[in-house]
């Protein structure tokens, strides 16, 4: 795995939340590279990213190690934080999609989120009646009989 994301809860003393995901990534592309983007720096102006393990893009395959290009271009680490309120707040924070796409439906978690939602429900006072509550939610139709 190259690619990876750690995602860290941390109650504040006014009893909001600081929600810190950390993407990290060890791969590295040529500079023509199809996957490159903007959020990537180049081995020669890479600085902390530098001294990470380079693991070569499996598409364009550059040479890492000692004898890398210095135009080579590394995928660099992506830190979000995000502040929550209160506990129903932090839920929707960790049910929210990326941006423009829908909500993750909390039966189908992936792993990392369905693990931290697991720590909190331990460390978080009153996240597992709330998370419990929330995601028991069903959207009802109710159908009335007219008369
Ligand atoms: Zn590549």
């Amino acid at each position: 795995m190259y690619r990876w994301t750690e995602l860290v809860a941390y109650r504040v003393v006014d009893g909001s939340y600081l929600l810190s995901k950390v993407g990290r990534s060890q791969l590295a592309h040529r500079p023509e590279c199809d996957r490159v983007n903007r959020w990537m720096v180049t081995w020669s102006t890479a600085g902390e990213e530098a001294r990470v393990r380079r693991v070569p893009c499996p598409e364009c395959a550059p040479e890492v190690g000692d004898r890398m290009d210095p135009h080579t271009v590394l995928e660099a680490t992506r830190l979000t934080a995000l502040v929550a309120q209160d506990i129903p707040e932090l839920t929707d924070l960790l049910l929210a999609g990326r941006p423009g796409q829908p909500a993750h439906d909390p039966r189908r978690l992936s792993p990392l989120v369905a693990h931290m939602v697991e720590q909190l429900c331990v460390t978080a006072d009153g996240f597992a009646a709330h998370w419990s509550t929330r995601t028991s939610e069903r959207s009802v139709t109710v159908i009335r009989d007219t008369w």
